[in-house]
């Protein structure tokens, strides 16, 4: 029996409807109509509305299996949308009658290796919010499966030590949080490059990453240290060339204009996903700008945001199963899933709280959604650009700014 991860704010959550900024049913997504609902709707008694509701939905096929989606208008609402910005099947005939995504939405199970998650995805701002509002707690109940280290596979054992050390590193607040997923970095680097090492020796990296939380703190103050005395040193182009991907990835195909555009980065970034001559001298301005940019936005702010990004990267590693789930055993590419979004946040947040003055977490939940619809289900856009540049690996070096960054 699995260990249960439920996230706590699904006991709160409720459909804003026709209030959401954000709604689902406008983002053009492809939402299957399963059998039980088309059977539902091939009984209704009136002839009109029976062929009304079969009409949305569109026949269409994959791997030579035949499927059904629900029809959009052009600019990517549900048909069935109301003016009111309500559901019309729910209105006429109860939330039994919508497709099971719609009903389910946001709320997602998975069952990554040993565990059982019972989650939601984050591009829904209603739900974010109910997480952001948790901060500073457990986003997450979690039901032990009973089950001793002895009982435990290997694997499931490095899973184990690798969310308790997640845990760890993110709850030291003594340090800024850029500096804390820095050193969670360097753990996710030792721990890829033991593996690659020893051939797969699970126990061996279960001792590795056990030695690495009982020296968790040493970690992070030998990193403050350094950041202090100004005395940490990374490759600016390659922090740049992270930045700029990651900017880039957010500014390209659908949905991307609801990601919100920085004028400086932007010019800089423009086309930027593949490589040109002068990319190294780019790639330092692009670091510079970052810098300028982070630097403007208050230290009071900052804090802010850390408290609100942390809990937003505790919920992130969980649905996205690290260190194992989205990619198999690419622990670096998986970790890479959960920090590019939250670097973009970072630089995003931190541009709207100047922008706009104030403390500027007002639109901070509306914002998670907005990069984690334009990003996909599950970071459809990163992996691929991870795959594609294989200079983002090298965590040490391509998240090196980070601990500049505090
Ligand atoms: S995004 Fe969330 S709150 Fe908004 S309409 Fe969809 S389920 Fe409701």
């Amino acid at each position: 029996m699995p260990a249960i991860y439920t996230l706590r704010a699904l006991e709160q959550f409720t459909c804003t409807g026709a209030e959401c900024p954000l709604s689902c049913c406008t983002r053009g997504w492809s939402i299957q109509v399963d059998a039980a609902t088309l059977a539902k709707w091939r009984s209704l008694p009136e002839p009109d509305v029976r062929e009304r509701l079969l009409d949305s939905a569109i026949s269409t096929h994959d791997k030579g299996k035949q499927f059904f989606v629900l029809k959009h208008a052009g600019d990517g609402r549900c048909v069935h949308l109301t003016e009111a910005g309500l559901c019309g099947v729910q209105a006429r005939f109860g939330h039994e009658s919508i497709p099971a995504t719609c009903q389910e939405y946001p709320r997602a199970t998975f069952q990554p290796e040993s565990l059982q998650l019972k989650t939601a995805f984050l591009s829904c701002p209603e739900l974010v919010r109910l997480v952001l509002q948790d901060s500073g707690h457990d986003p997450f109940v979690v039901a032990e499966d009973g089950l001793s280290d002895a009982d435990r596979s290997e694997r499931a054992r490095l899973g184990d030590s690798v969310n308790a050390i997640v845990n760890r590193l993110l709850s030291m607040r003594e340090a800024a949080l850029n500096l804390r997923v820095y050193a969670l970095a360097t753990v996710v680097a030792e721990l890829d490059a033991y593996l690659g090492r020893a051939g797969g020796n699970l126990s061996g990296a279960v001792t590795l990453i056990e030695k690495a939380f009982e020296g968790a703190g040493a970690r992070v103050s030998r990193l403050q240290q350094l950041q202090r005395k100004g005395k940490y040193k990374h490759n600016k182009a390659l922090a740049g060339c992270f930045w700029r991907l990651t900017y880039a990835i957010a500014h390209r195909g659908p949905g991307s204009d609801l990601v919100p555009e920085i004028p400086g980065l932007s010019a800089l970034c423009a086309g930027a996903v593949e490589s040109d001559a002068d990319e190294r001298q780019r790639d330092i301005k692009v670091y510079r700008t970052v810098v300028r940019q982070y630097q403007a936005v208050s230290a009071q702010t900052r804090t802010a945001l850390d408290t609100l990004l942390e809990q937003y990267l505790r919920v992130k590693f969980v649905n996205h199963g690290f260190p194992y789930a989205l990619h198999q055993d690419d622990h670096v590419a998986t970790f890479l899933d959960c920090v590019v979004p939250y670097v973009l946040l970072q630089v995003l947040l931190g541009w709207q709280a100047v922008e706009q003055g104030g403390d500027g977490l007002a639109d901070v939940a509306l914002t998670i959604a907005k990069v984690e619809t334009v990003l996909g289900i599950h970071n459809a856009k990163v992996f691929p650009q991870i795959e594609k540049h294989p200079e983002l690996r090298p965590l040490e070096q391509s998240l090196g700014s980070l601990v500049e960054l505090c």
